[in-house]
């Protein structure tokens, strides 16, 4: 029998696995003993890097006896079923206080159901958000991981070993119990939608009004990324918009079919924040962006429906370049600053203690959405641990400030110009229904009190009251009423 000689083991050698995988082996004292369902991966990952000292196993029996006590296990498997089919196959061969890690983009309330269901055999259980890609696996992915404190003793210094450095610290926290890990990987996912959205509009707009060549555009963002935008999506946009055709000699840009995909995840925190009531305006409107891209049909149908609209020129380019910058920036704020609600939702919905500072901190490497700016959030978090949003923080509040002009400039001018900027004008809608002293909300409970009998309060008076519409007129309270 294999001896345990192995302090970690990975489950499912797929590019995600065999990267992490590898990245284990890299660290000093680690020792990976890996498994796939089907050997092919295995005996490939071994052929391919001898020096990681792999320990390979073909079947679970074999991976189980070459892990040390407590055994801990990361699984890298296509979501779903497969991940159940792996909990499955390991909770027959490990026992008590060993550690099962589920790696993968689990659903967070697939994970609370399998945390429980592990839990109860004396298995802990740990749901990690992973985050950062092929590239992150292998060389330090930004980590979420949820679980019990006790597995994150023994998974803490291994997760730190191998995540991203940001500024001299690892980018992974325990986030908090259960599925916490992985619903804030899901905000990360739902952040990463729209932040993506933000930058292809701005995109847009300075190709259609500005009039700028897309290798023009990628000098603009590369310059955009030496300042408050400097971030790893604004940085690969320059690097996409560099690309030529090999094919063509033509941007590669306009060669791509104009139709986005999407994995789920920020379909799963719209979702998620519409059962936790979370206006998160921004990722939605993100989602819905590549929704709407990638129904042909339609869209060939509508092509031909008028446009109504206003030429848009542009005197000073220069000046529209920075009103789209400032646009993109305020817009970027507010996708933020809901991202951090739902997360603040989530928590006080499941007990989760989550500490929002941390969760902007372990952003900061190794994940797609790492920026600056997240250094800006886990300030404001430290000034104010109670912030009721983040946008109001004095640092963003200035910020968004300052934007206003442009902003208004930016969503405004595409309207009139018919250019679709569904996530710059629903981010200033939001900002303007938040600051508003009053909104039309009250007529919305006028009407719901007509006809539903739903009730309403007053501004004047404590108590619920329903007027009776058809009679006199009159307003009863609707204590009083019962
Ligand atoms: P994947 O394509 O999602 O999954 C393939 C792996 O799952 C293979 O190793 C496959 O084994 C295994 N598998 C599927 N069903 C199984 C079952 N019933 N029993 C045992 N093993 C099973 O792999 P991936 O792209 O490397 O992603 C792994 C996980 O990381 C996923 O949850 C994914 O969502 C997440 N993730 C991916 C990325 C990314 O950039 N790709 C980023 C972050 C997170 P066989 O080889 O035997 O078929």
């Amino acid at each position: 029998m294999t001896q345990p000689q192995a302090n970690i083991g990975v489950v499912g050698l797929a590019v995600m696995g065999s990267n992490l995988a590898r990245n284990l082996a890299s660290r000093e004292g680690n020792t990976v003993a890996i498994f796939n369902r089907s050997y092919e991966k295995t005996a490939t990952l071994i052929e391919q890097h001898p020096e990681a000292g792999f320990i390979a196993t073909s079947t679970y029996e074999e991976f189980a006896a070459s892990l040390q006590k407590p055994r801990t296990a990361i699984i890298m498997v296509q979501a779903g079923r497969g991940t159940d089919a792996v909990i499955d196959a390991l909770t027959q061969v490990f026992e008590p206080g060993d550690i099962i890690v589920d790696g993968g983009n689990a659903l967070f309330t697939d994970t609370i159901r399998r945390e429980a269901a592990v839990r109860s055999t004396g298995i802990n259980f740990v749901g990690a958000g992973i985050s950062g890609g092929e590239e992150g696996a292998l060389n330090g992915p930004s980590i979420m991981p949820g679980g019990s404190a006790e597995a994150w003793q023994t998974l803490g210094p291994i997760l730190r070993s191998i995540a991203a450095v940001a500024e001299g610290e690892p980018c992974v926290t325990h986030v908090g119990t259960d599925g916490a890990g992985h619903f804030v990987k899901m905000i990360h996912n739902g952040i990463e939608y729209a932040d993506m959205q933000l930058i292809a509009e701005g995109y847009d707009l300075l190709r259609r009004v500005g009039g700028l060549e897309p290798a023009e555009i990628a000098e603009i963002f590369a310059e955009w990324n030496t300042g408050e935008l400097e971030s790893y999506l604004i940085e690969i946009t320059a690097e996409v918009l560099r690309q030529v055709d090999a094919t063509t000699g033509k941007p590669l840009v306009d060669v791509i079919l104009d139709q986005a995909g999407a994995k789920g995840t920020g379909a799963w925190t719209v979702q998620s924040a519409l059962d936790l009531g979370v206006p998160v305006s921004g990722i939605a409107e993100a989602v819905f962006a590549r929704s709407l891209s990638s129904k042909p049909a339609q869209r060939l149908a509508a092509r031909g429906l008028p446009a109504g609209s206003e030429e848009w020129s542009v005197t000073d380019r220069a000046a529209f370049v920075e009103d789209v910058r400032r646009a993109l920036y305020a817009s970027k704020i507010i996708a933020y600053s809901q991202g951090f609600d739902a997360i603040v939702a989530g928590a006080e919905q499941y007990s989760w203690d989550i500490k929002k500072g941390e969760i902007a901190k372990i952003w900061r490497a190794g994940c797609i959405i790492r920026a600056q700016f997240l250094n800006r959030i886990t300030e404001a978090y430290a000034e104010d641990p109670e912030l009721v949003a983040l946008v109001t923080a004095p640092y963003f509040a200035d910020a968004v400030g300052g934007a206003l002009p442009a902003w208004r400039r930016v969503v405004s001018g595409a309207a009139l110009a018919g250019i679709p900027t569904p996530t710059f004008a629903s981010s200033l809608s939001y900002y303007d229904g938040l600051r508003a002293d009053r909104l039309p909300a009250a007529l919305v409970q006028g009407q719901r009190d007509f006809f539903g009998a739903h009730t309403y309060k007053r501004v004047d008076q404590e108590g619920t009251f329903h007027t009776l519409w058809s009679g006199d007129r009159s307003e009863i309270s609707a204590t009083d009423a019962h």
